[in-house]
């Protein structure tokens, strides 16, 4: 699926028309003039492992990538910090009440579907809940490290990958 095109001003409602502004093509609005900014998506995402070091995935029930696996996170919220929408995100998706004990890093993915994500990437410890996949995980699993299945995003690879360093230091 492809990224949704704005058509319409989000303010006055107007029609856009395409300017070259500060080196690029951007969307301007015909009647208040206001610029769309358009800017990658901050994401969150959580790290959680058990107690045999294997990590938690989720399977997507939802595009992109669906039936792919993933670890579990998602937007933030405008009013949130990084760490809170991990947190929120693992409740959501998987049951599990968790608490930050690391930043693991931060990658930024281009996307096909919003264009480009930055996603933050957090270890946490789940304090308390059982798994139970919310609506967007068709299922939840705990992985070993050594063997993972397919990752749907280039970036939850990369931020496996940075984990698995911090676990040797
Ligand atoms: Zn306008």
């Amino acid at each position: 699926m492809h990224r949704k095109v704005l058509r319409f001003c989000l303010y006055c409602g107007a029609a856009f028309e395409k300017k070259h502004i500060e080196g690029r093509s951007r969307l301007v609005c015909t009647q208040c003039k206001e610029i769309h900014y358009q800017n990658p998506f901050p994401a969150a995402t959580a790290l959680v492992l058990n107690r045999h070091n294997q990590i938690l995935l989720g399977k997507r029930a939802v595009e992109p990538a669906k039936g792919a696996w993933c670890l579990p996170g998602g937007f933030i919220e405008f009013d949130e910090t990084m760490e809170q929408a991990a947190l929120r995100e693992l409740l959501e998706e998987t049951g599990l009440k968790g608490e930050i004990v690391s930043f693991v890093g931060c990658f930024y993915q281009k996307s096909t579907y919003y264009g480009g994500v930055i996603i933050f990437g957090y270890r946490v410890e789940a304090v308390h809940g059982e798994t139970c996949a919310g609506d967007d995980m068709e299922e939840l699993m705990y992985c070993s490290l050594e063997r993972l299945p397919p990752i749907a995003f280039d970036s939850h690879c990369k931020l496996i990958a940075r984990l698995q360093e911090q676990l040797k230091i």
